[in-house]
Parts: structure tokens; C-alpha cells; sequence
């Protein structure tokens, strides 16, 4: 047996040496799933598979370059190249270069990325005058794009009275119009969006029967990681390529589906046995990644959900530290906790900042942790922000690309045409908007022959106009024949962005001029290692495609040492030794949107249990007390997935606070029922509690808000608040109102507390308890 094949236990070695036909391997996180994947490519190379032969679906494109590092150590880098390995998006993507012509798409097609295909969507509900605040565009937009990925064509849509129907109670009865209107502009600029990809893909491989043969014929061996979170159109297109030779492997974790809200559909997994002849199921058992008690404590949570295969997942590995859960008053405070913890780890246990991650539900608690991490200059890296490509001096650079290679491109010209400022107006832009849209061509044609047509610009106009023309094709005959990093360095250049944001001369505008560096250098990067392929050569259409689909996480620098954080969402497949779940608190983990049903109950409960089993050796869950959303500051109560894991995997740091609504735990009310009977928490756990006891932290939770926060006839003295009387805050303790001032929702009083001070609150918003 070759030496790596050592490296996998018996169960995981079955389907790695089970060559041919189509198999399922179904098990929980952290068994080595994706370890088999790469071991099995790894195998069949071995065997004397060509590699040109295997296709390999991953849900990153960092999963993909990690998967082919770890293959090109085991057989060779020269031969692990050629592999076919990468997202859906970013290996169809490629096949579409080659293949769009069939579809009437440019080879060079444009690829829209959200901001593009929303701004789209914009113009045409203000071109349809809609209520825009009906219509919103990112509703339209999300409505869409889940068609697309369900695989119903404007056609379809239009011939399915029952979609029509929805969308009309759901009063926006134009959808199908908007659709259309979508679906031609962007067929006109020469562009697909992101859901074309697939979409198009599935058009490609039903139309032409040939096309279909010919990567049936290639892509012999096909494999998909994360096969739990594949969508329709997904799943349509590993079911037409595999078809031929059903040499298919698939794996996933039903316990891990988090996707459904972006259309993936779990009974793919369900239903793969009954997909192809004879297939072969796989189950992993051991867990490689985490302690036993982070393990188990992620067992106790998923046995919570109904619908579900059952699993047994289990280590070998230490018990380890029970998992931590933390309360903290306010989210600052609750950063404070993660920063402060991060720091003594790193001096208690030697570890490393790039060890940690901080996970969240919601993009906009990163904030909160951004500021603590940086008083205590921790350094960590924020993915799925605004990526590096997302920047606007960035874009303005990569949208002139866009424009050499594509000139239809639409929302590239409107971007750039007047970028740096050379005197063309947007009445002038929407002028050629206008007959781009009457005669049914690109806005470039239209500027082409600008003197055919009265479109009543004058003639100084008409000359700026027909000189940018000239420079993007003076960009095109340099791009002909150079190679991605000199086009670049030429545009910036020769359109003035460099000149324009050396003018600026603010600290701003050089940051941005050395952004543009980093793109110029990461571009002369790119060039090198294409040039050492065989099927490439550093051109701009291959670096355009790659940044088209970059995620954030794709671009991480190895050399980075940095606390990490994300989604929950985005961590999914990925391990760190310290893992910080922040914000367990009702309506945000679980979210308020997705608890209206219990099955999306469960996939948010299936969500935390993706979340808790990134951890190796420590998890933190950590809650806040009050915290801001949607500008107000809410009262905030712990995650019912705390409670949900069994008590002896837990640890509380402080006292944990019993829910405040649930009336069962209201004790002074129950005071004459059997509480024996209650549900009552654990008090605070064996180890000496730091925080308040249980008697402060009763009188804590029945401090209210004097007054509702929207009542904006709010009285002082109704609310029985005078000078000089007795109350108690929930940050500050007890005090003494000094002075009350103002009138109605304005109304502030000075109040001079024990622990805090002297201090001026907003009544309205305060929370008070008069003692
Ligand atoms: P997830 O469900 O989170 O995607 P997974 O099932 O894909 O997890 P892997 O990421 O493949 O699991 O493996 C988890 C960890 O365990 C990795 O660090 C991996 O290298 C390690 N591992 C897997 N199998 C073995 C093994 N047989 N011996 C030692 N380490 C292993
Ligand atoms: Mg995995």
C-alpha cells in the first residue's frame, strides 16, 4: 500500500480505493470528508487516471488550492495542475469561454457581479416607473436570481400562472416583466451573472447534445465536496456530466445543509441513491478535528432537529476544556471579553493569532470586535467584507479592463466614461442610454456612430465621446498583444486615474494609489505562475475571469497571521483551534427571520452546529445582555441553543441569565407552584461565580424601560422620576436623579450614580428602575 494511503483510517480508505462507480460518503463534520476527497484524486492519479479527467467541485476556491497543494506533495505538482478543481461558478465558468458563442454570447463575455446586475435591476425599475419602494431592487434582484438557480426562464415563468400569482400577492405583479427586461440588457452587454454561470452551463449541456458528449468524454471521474449545499441547477449539471460513466463520488453532511435560503436543496443528498445504478454509501465515524467535549456538545445539538440521518460521530481525542459561555451587558463589552481572552491565550498557551476565529451571525457585529481587537492591537482580517476587488479605485481600474475586453459592457462604460472627469454629463450618458435601448445596441456601438445619429449632443461633446472610443481601442491593440500586468500598468496610465488620485494628495488618495500597486503587483504574480502552465498565458481575459470570482477567503494571504473573522455561513469546511460563537442571543442565533417554521428553525439550528464544530480545542459562546439593532438598543436574552447543549459540556464564566419572557421562569409568579416541576436552569455552575448574585441578577432582569422607547409624549413625573429620586441602572447601580431637564421624547436627567458617577441619560431610553 503506497505510504499516504497510512494516513487514512479503514473507513475512509474504502472509498478512496473504490475506483469506479458512484458513491456517497454521508458523515459528520470534522470525519475526514474532504481528507478523502483529495486522498481519493490523489489514488485514482495513481492509477493512471489523467488528471485533465477529474473534475473536482469544492465550495471555495481556497478549498480547491489547499486540496491540490496537499495532491501535488502526494504525486507531484507538474501532474496535480492540470486537475479541473474549483467552485461550480469558477470551473464552469471557464467552460463557458469556450462554448458561449453557441449560446449568441461574446467568448469575452463580462461576468455581472452583484452590484452590477443590481444596478441594472435599478435602471429598469425607474425606466418602468415603479414604485421603487415596492419594487425594491434587491427583493426583484434576490426573486430572480432564485429563479435562475431553480432553472425557470423568463419563459417558463411566463407560462406558470402559479409563480405569477405569487409574485402578484406578493404585490409586485411586474416581476416578469423585470425579468425579461434583465435578462436582455444583460444578454445585450455581453454579460451573464453569476447564476448564468449556471444557468447557462445547464442550457449548454440540454441544447447540444454534442457539447454534452464531449465533457461527458472528459470529466470521467467527477467528485463534489459540501454536496449538502448544492442547488437545483447544481445538481442538474453533476447529473448530466456524470451520466455516461457514473464515476461520481459525492460528499456531505445533511447536519451541515446552511444554504437553503440561497435555494441549495438537502434531498439532493436524500435522493442520490436513487440518482444512479448501484450506488455505494459510505459512513465516517471518528472525528479527526475536536475534543470530546465539543464533539459531544455538538452531538447533544443536532439530536435536537427532526429531520435528519442518523449519525454517530465520535474521537478518539482528549476530552478537553469544557466550553466556555460568557455574558456580557453591552456587545462592547462582549469584545472586550474576546479581545481580552485572545490576548491571555496567546500568552498563556504560546498560540498564534491566525489560531483564532471569531464567528457571527450577522455581518454587522464585526464592529464590535474590530474595535476591541484593535485596542488591544490583535491583529485579524475580516472575511467576506468588502473584498479588495470591491474598492472603488479598484473597480474604477478593473471596469476599464472590462471595457478592452468586452466593449458592450454596459455598467463598465457608465462607470468609466466620464472617470477621471472628462466632461462627458450624465444628460449626455443618458441620451445614449435612451438609443442604446431604442435600436437595441451597446452603448459603445451607439457612441461609434454618434454622427449618424441626432441625438442633439454638441459637436465638442461628440469629439470627447468619440476620444474615449479611440482609447479603449488603442487599449485593445496593446492588450492583443501584451500580457495582463503591462495592459493594466498601461491603463492607469494612459486614462489618468494615476495622475487624478496623485492630485488628491489627501493620506486617502495614496492609500488608494497603493492599492492600486498591490493590484499591479498581484497581477505581475499572476502572470508568472500562468506562464507556467500548459492551457495559459497571463492574459487579461484569464486574470479578469479569476477576479470575477474571487471570494474574500479565496484571496488569503498563507503568510498572514491573523485572527479571523466571519459568518457562520463562511466558515463552513474550515477548522481553528479557538473558536468565539458571539452573539448566541434570541432573535440573532437563532435569527428572528428564520424562526417562524421549524424547519428553518433547523437549518439555523444546524447552522450553530456547523459553527461549533469548526473548534479543535476551545469554544466560547458568548451573549450580551443589550445590544443595538435596527438603531435601538434592545434587551437581549441568551440563545436557546446555550440551553440546548447538555449542562455538563458547558462552562459559564458568569451567572447564566434565565430567559426574562418565558413566564415558566418567572419564579415570583410560580411562587405557589411545585417548582420542582420548573425548568429551571442550573444555577451558576460549581466553580465560584464572579458576577452578581442571584438575587441582583433576579432584580437586574426586572429592570424594564421606564417608558416604551417610541413614546414620544414621554412624561418624567408619570414615570414617577423627580429630582432626587432613588433608581437603579443596568450598567450604573444605584443613583440619584440631580437634575431633570427638557420636555416630551427629549426629556434627560442628570443622575449621579455609585459606580459611574455623574451621568446624563435620555430618559425615554434609559433603563431605569425607580428603588
Ligand atoms: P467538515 O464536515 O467540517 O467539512 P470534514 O469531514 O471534511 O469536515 P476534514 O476537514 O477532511 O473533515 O478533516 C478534519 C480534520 O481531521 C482535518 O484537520 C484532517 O486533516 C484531519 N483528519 C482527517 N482524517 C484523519 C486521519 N485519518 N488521521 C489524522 N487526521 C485526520
Ligand atoms: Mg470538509
Amino acid at each position: 500500500m503506497q505510504e499516504y494511503l497510512k494516513q487514512l483510517n479503514e473507513a475512509q480508505l474504502a472509498p478512496v480505493l473504490q475506483k469506479d462507480g458512484a458513491m456517497i460518503v454521508i458523515a459528520g463534520a470534522g470525519s475526514g470528508k474532504t481528507r478523502v476527497l483529495t486522498y481519493r484524486i490523489a489514488y485514482l492519479m495513481s492509477q493512471g487516471v489523467d488528471p485533465f479527467s477529474i473534475l473536482s467541485l469544492t465550495f471555495t476556491n481556497k478549498a480547491a488550492r489547499e486540496m491540490k497543494k496537499r495532491i501535488s506533495e502526494i504525486v507531484g505538482s507538474s501532474e496535480a495542475k492540470n486537475l479541473w478543481m474549483g467552485t461550480f461558478h469558477s470551473v464552469f465558468a471557464k467552460i463557458l469561454r469556450f462554448e458561449a458563442d453557441k449560446l449568441g454570447y461574446p467568448n469575452n463575455f463580462t461576468i455581472y457581479d452583484t452590484q452590477d446586475s443590481q444596478s441594472v435591476i435599478r435602471s429598469i425599475i425607474k425606466d418602468m416607473q415603479l414604485d421603487k419602494d415596492i419594487y425594491k431592487y434587491k427583493k426583484v434582484y434576490s426573486r430572480i436570481s432564485s429563479y435562475k438557480n431553480s432553472l425557470i426562464t423568463v419563459k417558463a415563468y411566463n407560462s406558470n400562472p402559479e409563480l405569477m400569482e405569487a409574485d402578484a400577492m406578493a404585490k409586485i405583479p411586474r416581476l416578469g416583466e423585470i425579468y425579461k427586461a434583465y435578462v436582455d440588457r444583460c444578454f445585450k452587454a455581453g454579460a451573464m451573472d453569476f447564476d448564468d454561470l449556471l444557468l447557462k452551463t445547464n442550457e449548454l449541456l440540454t441544447r447540444f447534445p454534442e457539447v454534452l458528449a464531449k465533457y461527458q468524454n472528459r470529466f470521467r471521474y467527477i467528485l463534489v465536496d459540501e454536496y449538502q449545499d448544492t442547488n437545483h441547477s447544481q445538481y442538474l449539471i453533476v447529473r448530466a456530466l456524470s451520466d455516461k460513466f457514473q464515476n461520481i463520488c459525492v460528499v456531505g453532511d445533511d447536519a451541515q445543509s446552511i444554504y437553503a435560503f440561497r435555494g441549495a436543496n438537502i434531498n439532493n443528498i436524500f435522493n442520490f441513491q436513487k440518482d444512479y445504478d448501484d450506488v455505494k454509501t459510505f459512513r465516517l465515524e471518528q472525528n479527526y478535528r475536536s475534543t470530546k467535549n465539543i464533539v459531544n456538545a455538538a452531538n447533544s445539538i443536532i439530536e435536537k432537529n427532526k429531520t435528519r440521518l442518523d449519525k454517530v460521530v465520535w474521537t478518539a481525542n482528549d476530552e478537553g476544556a469544557k466550553i466556555k459561555v460568557n455574558r456580557t451587558m453591552t456587545d462592547g463589552d462582549e469584545g472586550r471579553f474576546v479581545a481580552s481572552t485572545i490576548f491571555e491565550t496567546k500568552m498563556n498557551e504560546q498560540a498564534h493569532n491566525g489560531e483564532f476565529a471569531i464567528l457571527y451571525r450577522t455581518n454587522a457585529q464585526s464592529r464590535a470586535m474590530e474595535d476591541a481587537l484593535r485596542k488591544k492591537d490583535i491583529p485579524y482580517r475580516i472575511y467576506g467584507g468588502l473584498s479588495f476587488y470591491q474598492r472603488k479605485e479598484i473597480k474604477d481600474v478593473l471596469y476599464y479592463l472590462r471595457l478592452v475586453l468586452n466593449p458592450k459592457d454596459e455598467e463598465a462604460l457608465k462607470r468609466v466614461i466620464n472617470y477621471p472627469a472628462r466632461g462627458i454629463g450624465s444628460t449626455t450618458i443618458d441620451k445614449i442610454v435612451v438609443a442604446a435601448n431604442h435600436y437595441g445596441r451597446s452603448m459603445f456601438e451607439v457612441i461609434q456612430n454618434i454622427d449618424k445619429i441626432d441625438l442633439k449632443i454638441n459637436s465638442g461633446t461628440k469629439t470627447k465621446l468619440k476620444n474615449f472610443v479611440t482609447m479603449i481601442q488603442s487599449f485593445q491593440i496593446v492588450n492583443a498583444n501584451q500580457d495582463a500586468f503591462s495592459i493594466t500598468e498601461h491603463v492607469t496610465k494612459k486614462t489618468g486615474i494615476f495622475q487624478e488620485l496623485k492630485k488628491d494628495g489627501t493620506p486617502e488618495g495614496l492609500a488608494r494609489i497603493e492599492n492600486i500597486e498591490e493590484l499591479l503587483n498581484g497581477m505581475r504574480d499572476f502572470v508568472e505562475e500562468q506562464k507556467e502552465l500548459a492551457d495559459a498565458n497571463g492574459s487579461l481575459a484569464e486574470f479578469m475571469e479569476d477576479v470575477a470570482l474571487a471570494t474574500d477567503l479565496d484571496n488569503e494571504k498563507g503568510d498572514d497571521d491573523k485572527v479571523a473573522l466571519m459568518t457562520v455561513h463562511l466558515a463552513k469546511g474550515l477548522e481553528f483551534p479557538y473558536v468565539f460563537v458571539v452573539g448566541m442571543e434570541e432573535d440573532l442565533f437563532p435569527s428572528g427571520m428564520s424562526m417562524s417554521t421549524r424547519s428553518e428553525l433547523e437549518e439555523e439550528r444546524r447552522l450553530f452546529y456547523v459553527a461549533l464544530t469548526r473548534a479543535e480545542k476551545q469554544a466560547y459562546l458568548t451573549y450580551t445582555q443589550s445590544r443595538y439593532r435596527w438603531g435601538k438598543l434592545i434587551d437581549a436574552e441568551p440563545s436557546r441553543f446555550i440551553e440546548e447543549i447538555e449542562p455538563k459540556y458547558l462552562e459559564y464564566l458568569t451567572p447564566i441569565t434565565e430567559h426574562r419572557y418565558k413566564p415558566l421562569l418567572d419564579v415570583d409568579i410560580f411562587d405557589d407552584v411545585d417548582k420542582s416541576k420548573l425548568r429551571l436552569r442550573k444555577p451558576v455552575s460549581g466553580s465560584a461565580p464572579k458576577g452578581p448574585s442571584q438575587e441582583q441578577l433576579r432584580k437586574l432582569r426586572r429592570l424594564k424601560p421606564v417608558t416604551s422607547d417610541t413614546d414620544k409624549n414621554f412624561n418624567a413625573a408619570d414615570a414617577n422620576l423627580n429630582v432626587g429620586t432613588l433608581v437603579e441602572h443596568v450598567r450604573f447601580g444605584k443613583g440619584r436623579i440631580a437634575k431633570i431637564e427638557g420636555v416630551g421624547a427629549d426629556t434627560k436627567a442628570e443622575i449621579d450614580f455609585e459606580n459611574g458617577g455623574l451621568k446624563k441619560l435620555l430618559l425615554r431610553f434609559a433603563k431605569l428602575n425607580v428603588l
